[in-house]
């Protein structure tokens, strides 16, 4: 029993990397076009370095990091470390909808901003990492207060 669990755990993390594996490439292949460091943590790719900043300094809503499938691009690895939390969920939204992440994304981007709402901060992915973020906060703050 305890065999079939670890195999049923270990084929649902295989279909989630397939599933997701699009972006994880393409990011990846930003990652090298980029330049900079990398690293692997628990499962994901991290990339930093000058030209990764650049990137992220550029985008619509400048940003610390951007995930990308399994790829995280972070502007240094304070900036990497400081939003895993927050990308982290980003990779399970991956995993969810795989292929369909970037439309949904935008689209959910889209409907917020035509219900006048901000298309960044009231897209409901990026509520959901940063529901993440406050829940790491509050457990570093009520770690800290003990
Ligand atoms: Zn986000």
């Amino acid at each position: 029993m305890r065999l079939l669990r670890s195999s049923t755990r270990f084929l649902l993390r295989a279909a989630a990397y397939i599933w997701a594996s699009p972006y994880t490439v393409a990011g990846l292949a930003l990652g090298l076009a980029c330049g900079g460091r990398w690293r692997l943590v628990r499962g994901v790719v991290e990339i930093h370095g000058p030209g990764v900043r650049w990137v992220l300094e550029h985008l619509p809503v400048s940003a610390a990091a951007m995930t990308i499938g399994h790829t995280v691009l972070g502007r240094d690895p304070g900036a990497l470390d400081r939003t895993r939390a927050h990308e982290r969920v980003h990779v399970r939204q991956f995993e969810r909808w795989g292929l369909l992440m970037g439309p949904a994304y935008v689209a959910a981007s889209a409907y917020a901003y035509a219900r006048g709402r901000h298309f960044y901060r009231d897209n409901p992915f990026e509520v959901e990492a940063y529901a993440a973020d406050r829940r790491r906060e509050r457990e570093h703050s009520s770690a800290a207060g003990r």
